[in-house]
């Protein structure tokens, strides 16, 4: 019987060499699950959005096919004065490397997180995943609400004609996947967006985009405990985890 089997799987191992290049795509392995993907993560924001000295910079517009937004802002932070740009730049590093360890390829909208730099611009950011044909954009946020609200939810692009039409199914195949995923996993599902999505026509990075892009709000800064967790190395590896439970999720099904 061994031996029998042993020349099926000869006989399959001579016909997939055969199959040679034609077979584009490869089964990933199963401790390899995103072998082959390309991931722009984009860390929301950057320190030096808030330094004075970058105002004019901060101060460029675009119209985003809804209405007329600016270049970038220097979004929220902890009662205690932890920023977010720095929370989602410490996930974002994080994410990168678990990304990396399950075979995905990774990019990156920022290099840093210095009061010393600017932006860029979102739709620059978005610009960059259409120019290198990412697989997905996952943009990394913390929201700035009462201090009663927790939990994360997800933005996905509504339907903008001219801007948005090749991305809304995606999109929201995308959202649905990181918010089973990451609810799967553990992370604490909102308690003030109905079902954990939101679906925005007017946030430029989305409409800018022409790849599947989602943009994760993972906790609200102002709640205490969720300050607390995103304040510490362990709270930021941990979202780290949540979200890489989200894009597998998305990544398996397809
Ligand atoms: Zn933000």
């Amino acid at each position: 019987m061994k031996r029998t089997w042993g020349a099926i799987v000869a006989v399959g191992i001579a016909l997939a060499v055969a199959a040679g290049p034609a077979s584009a795509v490869v089964p990933a392995a199963p401790d390899r699950p995103l072998e082959g993907r390309l991931i722009l993560l984009d860390p929301g924001h950057q320190l030096g959005n808030s330094n004075p000295r970058f105002a004019k910079q901060m101060a460029q517009t675009k119209f985003n096919g809804t209405i007329v937004k600016g270049c970038n802002t220097t979004g929220t932070a902890t009662n205690a004065g932890f920023p977010e740009a720095t929370f989602n730049w410490r996930v974002a590093t994080r994410l990168k490397r678990l990304l990396e360890n399950a075979g995905a390829r990774v990019q990156m909208t920022r290099s840093t997180n210095s009061y010393d730099a600017w932006g860029p611009c979102v739709w620059n950011r978005a610009k960059q995943a259409n120019r290198i044909g990412a697989d997905v954009m996952i943009n990394i946020h913390a929201d700035g609400a009462p201090a009663r609200d927790k939990g994360f939810f997800v933005m996905a692009p509504g339907l903008v004609k001219g801007w948005t039409e090749d991305v809304v199914k995606p999109g929201r195949r995308l959202a649905n996947a990181m918010i089973a995923g990451m609810t799967a996993a553990g992370a604490t599902p909102s308690n003030y967006v109905s079902g954990q999505l939101m679906i925005s026509r007017d946030t430029t990075g989305l409409n800018f985009s022409n790849v599947p892009s989602v943009t994760v709000e993972l906790g609200n800064m102002r709640n205490a405990v969720e300050a607390r967790r995103m304040s510490s190395a362990s709270g930021q590896r941990q979202y780290a985890r949540w979200l890489l439970a989200g894009i597998e999720r998305y990544f398996a099904k397809r």
